[in-house]
This record gives C-alpha cells, sequence and structure tokens, in this order.
C-alpha cells in the first residue's frame, strides 16, 4: 500500500480539502498511474453534497473525479497493454465483473457488478473507491484507456465523462448528417455533445438559459442557438427534432423539448438533476415520441470516443484550475459560470 495526497469532502456540508489516503500496491493485472489532469464534472458536486441520497449515499471522506488523465509509473506482471511512461486515462468506472451479459456485450456500465471510480465498495481495501482529485490511482488495466498523442492533456482529460456521455447516445440513436439535433444546457457535457454531433454532420441547435453563450454556441459547432426562456423561439421549432440530448443539471420542464421533437423521435436525459422531474404523458403519446436516458459508455466505446477525438482534433475547451480552487470551482458550476469544463492541473496538489 502507499499513500496518496487527495482533496476529499468530511461531510455533505463540507468543503473540500487536502487529505492523504491509501492506494493499493498494484496487483498483476494493475496499472499505477500519476494523475496529471483531472476534469470537474458536476457529478461529483452532486456527489460531494449527496444530493442522490436516494440512488448512491455518499460515503465520507469522499474523493471525487472521475475525468483522469496521467502517466503511467508501474504495471503488473500480467499487464500488456501498458507500460510506465504512457499515457493513460480513467473514467466513471474501475471494475465490473466481465461475465454478465452487459459486460459481454462490452457495456460494463450496466453491469450489476459495476464499480464506480469513486464512491463505491473498494473490493481490494475495504470503503469505498477514492477518484481523481488525487495524484495518483491504481486501476485494473481493462478499464484504462489510450489517450491520442496529438490531444491537449487538460483539454482530453474531461473526454472521459463528458465526453463518452455525450458520444454514446448520439451514436446509439443514429445521428448522422441530415439529422436535426438539440443540445439542451450548454455545460461540460453539453459543449461535448455539440461537438460530437456537429462532428457526426447532424444540423445543431443549442437550447441555454445563458444569452451570453450564444457566440460560444456558434463557435463550438451549433447551426442556431434558442434562449430556452423564450417561449416564441422554442415554439417555431415545435415537431421538427429527430433527436434531443438533455444534459442540464437542475429541474427544469422537459415537456417543452419532448414537444419539440418530431414523430418517433426521442429525447434522451444525461443530465442527473437531484429532484425528479414532471413528465406529462400527451407529448409522448402525440408523435409517438420516446424519452430515454443513457449513462456514460462502455469501456471499448470510450476507446473509441477517444480515438475519434483524436482523429477530429476534439478536446473540451477548458479553464485549469489548481486544485486549491475546487470550492470556487463548485460554487461557479451552480451558477452555470464555467467555459466549459473546469480541468484540475494536479501539480498544484504536489506542492501541498
Ligand atoms: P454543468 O457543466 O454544470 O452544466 C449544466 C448546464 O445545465 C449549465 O451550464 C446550464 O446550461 C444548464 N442549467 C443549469 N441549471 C439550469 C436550470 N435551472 N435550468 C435550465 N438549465 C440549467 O454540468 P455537467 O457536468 O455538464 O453535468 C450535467 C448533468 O449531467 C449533471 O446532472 C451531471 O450529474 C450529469 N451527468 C450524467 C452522466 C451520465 O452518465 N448520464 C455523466 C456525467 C454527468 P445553460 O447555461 O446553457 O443553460
Ligand atoms: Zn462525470
Amino acid at each position: 500500500m502507499s499513500q496518496a495526497k487527495a482533496y476529499s469532502a468530511s461531510s455533505a456540508t463540507s468543503s473540500l480539502a487536502a487529505d492523504t489516503i491509501t492506494r493499493r500496491e498494484p496487483t498483476e493485472r494493475d496499472v499505477q498511474i500519476e494523475i496529471l489532469f483531472c476534469g470537474v464534472c458536476h457529478s461529483d458536486l452532486h456527489q460531494v453534497r449527496n444530493e442522490w441520497s436516494g440512488v448512491a449515499p455518499t460515503v465520507y471522506p469522499c474523493v471525487p473525479g472521475h475525468e483522469i488523465i496521467g502517466r503511467v509509473t508501474q504495471v503488473g506482471s500480467a499487464v500488456t497493454n501498458f507500460k510506465p511512461g504512457d499515457l493513460a486515462a480513467v473514467g466513471c468506472l474501475v471494475d465490473s465483473d466481465r461475465n454478465c451479459p452487459n459486460c459481454q456485450d462490452g457495456l460494463e456500465q450496466f453491469c450489476p457488478n459495476m464499480i464506480f471510480t469513486y464512491n463505491a465498495p473498494d473490493k481490494h481495501l475495504g470503503g469505498v473507491t477514492y477518484g481523481g482529485y488525487s495524484d495518483s490511482i491504481v486501476v485494473d488495466e481493462h478499464f484504462v484507456l489510450h489517450v491520442p498523442a496529438n490531444l491537449d492533456l487538460a483539454g482530453a482529460a474531461p473526454l472521459l465523462c463528458a465526453g463518452i456521455t455525450t458520444y454514446s447516445p448520439l451514436r446509439h440513436w443514429g445521428v448522422t448528417a441530415g439529422k436535426k439535433v438539440g443540445i439542451v444546457g450548454l455545460g461540460g457535457l453539453g459543449h461535448m455533445g455539440v461537438k460530437f454531433a456537429h462532428a457526426m454532420g447532424a444540423h445543431v441547435v443549442v437550447f441555454t438559459t445563458s444569452p451570453s453563450k450564444t457566440e460560444d454556441a456558434l463557435r463550438l459547432g451549433a447551426d442556431e442557438v434558442v434562449i430556452s426562456r423564450n417561449a416564441d423561439e422554442m415554439q417555431k421549432h415545435a415537431g421538427s427534432f429527430d433527436f434531443i440530448l438533455d444534459a442540464v443539471s437542475a429541474d427544469h420542464d422537459i415537456n417543452a423539448y419532448i414537444n419539440l421533437l418530431t414523430r418517433d423521435g426521442n429525447l434522451t436525459l444525461v443530465g442527473a438533476p437531484e429532484k425528479p422531474l414532471n413528465l406529462s404523458a400527451f407529448g409522448l403519446l402525440f408523435g409517438r415520441r420516446s424519452l430515454s436516458g443513457s449513462l456514460i459508455g462502455g469501456i471499448a466505446e470510450t476507446q473509441e470516443m477517444l480515438d475519434f477525438c483524436g482523429e477530429h482534433n476534439i478536446t473540451s475547451d477548458v479553464e485549469v484550475i489548481p486544485i486549491q480552487k475546487i470550492n470556487e470551482a463548485y460554487e461557479r458550476l451552480l451558477k452555470s459560470d464555467v467555459k466549459y469544463r473546469f480541468s484540475i492541473d494536479m501539480a498544484s496538489l504536489r506542492s501541498e
């Protein structure tokens, strides 16, 4: 076992602060990684503040972070895919049973024995897993990804959650050239959704509550921008979307978006607000529309997404912060004030 520096929260109402945690010695299948950058997902904030207590109650201390990029420092004797010095990435998953039908289909995120990168039972050390707000991590090689060499590392970190969470449903729902696609909420996930839908050739419309984000949305790849609080602007798009991806982190009216779908259109939720959303049946009945959800993506698809980003030179637009600014960053997330993902430079933790 070794000691690692980390930032943790000790309760739902405490700020994150410097801490020391234990990491396991790499077993024969493990890769030990020195963490260089870790993206800041709104899920980190939901989890730290125990906003998902009904589904995934938070165990404290909580070390969040599941958008991890680093360099391999050590590998176990059976590891074949990585060697010391390689770039490596870890997303939201660090284990699954690799046996169930979901794992066999490459959909480890739906495995009943799937283990999240933080706040999930740690079968090696007991307690819960600790995430990427730390200077190192040890992960089974099956859950470690390769990073294309041409990508900026700070901007690549958010691909591991914001990237795959938007890429996967766009692929699953067949987004291609000729489709009209809506992206709701221009935050960390939303801005990646815009980049991917644009790269897939779709006509992309961004729905935002922040008029100040209009120019950025167009620069990121949107063809049109709708200020979602303007009912007239919304009405102009009624019945016209093949697919809408909803990446909003807080309570909002999804019925307004369902009414914008065409016949057989689909709205997929990736946002995970604390409280249940209100759903009117009629929006779905008229037009045989559907509403679904999507959770990150499997390991093979995450590698496919990273390779797609390498080919298209896609990274997240990041504001790089030292870890000492993490509490301020959370407050800014709550004000939709991030362009468009915070990425923690973990060198700042080494100097603590
Ligand atoms: P984020 O960067 O904070 O972005 C959320 C965006 O939602 C904001 O930028 C804002 O966009 C919009 N928004 C916020 N409050 C709103 C409100 N009251 N009404 C309408 N719009 C509002 O968050 P994120 O990291 O992208 O995460 C988004 C959500 O996805 C979170 O709930 C997170 O937990 C969840 N998530 C899910 C998965 C999954 O696997 N399904 C994976 C990762 C994250 P505008 O300023 O453009 O309006
Ligand atoms: Zn995330």
